[in-house]
């Protein structure tokens, strides 16, 4: 989880505006997963688990005096989505794609947080069509400042989603997100951070 999901939800937890729906949801669904790890955990890390269980909000009807005295927690179904699976499966295999090329780039010395590159990537066909338009969704996942999507094979290995060229990202670096941006300075009163930021803070 650490070296996916909650690396990817930082930035809209810590620079969305406070009440977005993008930042509200990544909380929703830390609640939802501390609440059903903490109980799997209690039977295994006891002492921590009853720590966690005294510091964390409850709902109502929960039993607050321990963890050893509420619930084991039941598989939704609801949250059985093969579609939702096989989309994500994608996505990663194509974060993995890209953390190689970020890797050769960072080794040469060419760049050194992935913030700090603009990812192109080549797709063709059913793949082209899976990424098409998605930009934003891509730049969060693969926590680089810019990605543009290109049709064509260039630089795709073989069995490859997609094939992946990394450049430096234009702009400054946000002081805020860390994001590099062409839009830093636009905003006088704050002259240090992107546009983006700029609209979170107002
Ligand atoms: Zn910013």
């Amino acid at each position: 989880m650490s070296a996916f999901y909650l690396d990817i939800i930082k930035d809209r937890l810590y620079t969305t505006k406070k009440d977005s729906i993008q930042r509200r949801a990544a909380q929703t669904a830390m609640y939802k997963i501390l609440s059903a790890l903490v109980r799997i955990l209690a039977p295994m890390t006891c002492y921590t688990a009853e720590e966690i269980w005294k510091s964390m909000p409850h709902k109502v009807g929960e039993n607050t005096e321990s963890v050893m005295l509420d619930y084991y927690p039941k598989a939704n179904p609801n949250y059985d989505d093969e579609e939702l699976e096989e989309k994500w499966d994608k996505y990663i295999k194509i974060k993995d794609e890209v953390s190689k090329k970020l890797e050769i780039a960072r080794a040469d010395k060419k760049l050194g947080l992935s913030l700090e590159a603009k990812v192109i990537l080549y797709a063709d066909g059913k793949e082209y069509d899976f990424i098409k338009g998605k930009e934003e969704l891509l730049k969060e996942i693969l926590i680089v400042s810019d990605v543009e999507i290109i049709k064509g094979n260039e630089e795709k290995q073989e069995g490859a989603i997609v094939g992946v060229k990394v450049e430096k990202a234009e702009g400054e670096k946000c002081e805020r997100c860390w994001m590099y941006s062409k839009t830093v300075g636009e905003d006088k009163d704050n002259p240090k951070i992107c546009a983006r930021c700029s609209s979170n803070l107002k």
